[in-house]
């Protein structure tokens, strides 16, 4: 039987092929660096960080905990990795920035079933089982083979998402539900602000600290899309008469605000909602403190912060199975941020994912579909969904199923929720075997 291959030795890529090995089959890893370099890597150690070194809260009733617990369960090399070269940073797993990388380097050079190729691949191989995991930042022949695969429009290069809310957190005594020019009803939630409150607002706004660009970002970022603090700083009324306008809409009490901020319902259950036209580059403390101001808004949880910044992607909803087996091409598997999962550990667990699909495969057995209720599931649910509008997410407990007897309390909540997914990973694992054959 040929080999399985990994493209990319990101968070992805490595997870992947260390999945395939420690389940007792050959694997090949090309990895482009330190040959050719990406904008953001500064070495050639596979699972390099490219920003943060922190990889998210291990309280287990948030989304860093759960996906921690799901890698845990599946015996990932990058947790343990992570746990092995941690610095303290209280709730979070934060890690030493070289040696993360240089265990996991490591731990894969030193698998006998493991060959690390020091290769740029620029033409998807033929008929080999494959998994695509080269990141965001894929090099440029790779992206044209991708386009050949997937179509030229299902190809996203950059990333402008508005922050997304919790439905439950917004004070729904001041915002309110109705979509333009509709006499009832509607499908938008309205948060309404009078001409002093846009003021406080707008002035916090164009105040506020924005992230600096990467210089490889500069000049296409806001071709397409402009970021709301930057259309703000056009003019005063620029918003107002932009993405706040408040035309078609009434309040309450039937008279017309001076502008209106719209949330649209962002996934089936109606758990989130996004922040029209509020794309952005604020830092992330001032896009809570800032968006809080917003009437309606001002306990709002964002289960995803704005974001925008150079991120290839292609369009999941169109060219993934839930099984990261491409619809053109069952033989290929795509993983990490490509697929439209944003974060490291959410780019390591579906490398992971991949990893074990790839191997069914290779004997001859069907991929699997994680359960809906695990963090894994919700993520490939979420990003394979149709979806007019797709835009990479994070995990978040907006996109599990809630739990089926309503519970009022967020934490007690949450903590069912957790609860679901361990049980369903649980049942998953010994149904399908899953861990009986891992060394
Ligand atoms: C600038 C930037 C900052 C980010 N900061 C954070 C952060 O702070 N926290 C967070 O959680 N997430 C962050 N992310 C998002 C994301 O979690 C990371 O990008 C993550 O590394 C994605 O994992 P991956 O395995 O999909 O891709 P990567 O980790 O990027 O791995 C892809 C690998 O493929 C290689 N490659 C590319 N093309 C080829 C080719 N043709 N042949 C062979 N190899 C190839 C690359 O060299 C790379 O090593 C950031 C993303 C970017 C772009």
């Amino acid at each position: 039987m040929a080999r399985i291959e990994v493209i990319g030795g990101g968070l992805a890529g490595s997870e992947a092929a260390w999945q395939i090995a420690c389940r007792g089959e050959p694997v090949r890893l090309y990895e482009m660096r330190p040959g050719k370099n990406t904008p953001a890597h500064k070495t050639g150690y596979l699972a390099e960080l490219v920003c943060s070194n922190s990889l998210g809260s291990e309280k287990e009733s948030t989304g860093g905990g759960l996906l921690k617990l799901e890698l845990e369960r599946l015996n990932s090399l990058l947790l343990r990795a992570a746990k092995k070269t941690r610095v303290p940073a209280g709730n979070a797993l934060a890690v030493d920035r070289e040696k993360f990388p240089a265990e996991v380097t490591r731990q894969l050079e030193e698998h006998p079933l493991i060959e690390i190729k020091r290769e740029e691949i620029r033409e998807i191989p033929k008929n080999n089982i494959t998994i695509i995991a080269t990141g965001p930042l894929t090099s440029e022949p790779l992206i044209q083979e991708l386009q050949k695969l997937t179509g030229q429009e299902s190809l996203y290069f950059f990333d402008a998402a508005a922050p997304l809310v919790y439905r439950d957190s917004i004070d729904m005594n001041i915002a309110f539900f109705g979509s333009r020019y509709e006499e009832q009803g509607g499908d938008y939630i309205n948060c309404p602000l009078t001409e002093e409150e846009y003021q406080d607002f707008y002035s916090a706004l164009v105040k506020a600290e924005v992230v600096p660009l990467h210089g490889f970002e500069e000049q296409k970022l806001f071709a397409g899309c402009m970021p709301i603090e930057n259309l703000a700083k056009k003019g005063y009324k620029t918003l107002a008469f932009g993405p706040l306008k408040p035309v078609g809409l009434r309040d309450r009490e039937g008279k017309r605000p001076f502008a209106v901020v719209q949330l649209r319902r962002d996934n089936r259950e109606g758990t989130l909602y996004n922040l029209v036209g509020f794309q952005t580059r604020l830092k992330w403390p001032e896009q809570k403190r800032v968006f809080r101001m917003i009437p309606g808004l001002e306990n709002a949880e964002l289960a995803r912060y704005g974001v925008m910044h150079r991120n290839l992607y292609i369009d999941s909803p169109k060219t993934l199975k839930p099984t990261l087996q491409l619809n053109s091409r069952p033989e290929v598997f795509c993983a990490g941020q490509l697929i439209g999962v944003e974060g490291y550990l959410e780019s390591a667990l579906t490398g992971l994912w991949a990893g074990i699909n790839a191997l069914f495969l290779s004997r001859g057995e069907s991929p699997l579909v994680a359960p809906r209720e695990m963090a894994l599931g919700s993520l490939i649910d979420y990003i394979t969904t149709p979806s007019k509008n797709f835009q990479p997410i994070n995990m978040n407990f907006g996109i599990l199923p809630q739990p089926k007897k309503r519970i009022k309390k967020k934490q007690e909540r949450r903590e069912k929720q957790v609860n679901n997914a361990r049980e369903a990973l649980q049942a998953f694992l010994e149904k399908f075997g899953l861990m009986d054959d891992f060394v």
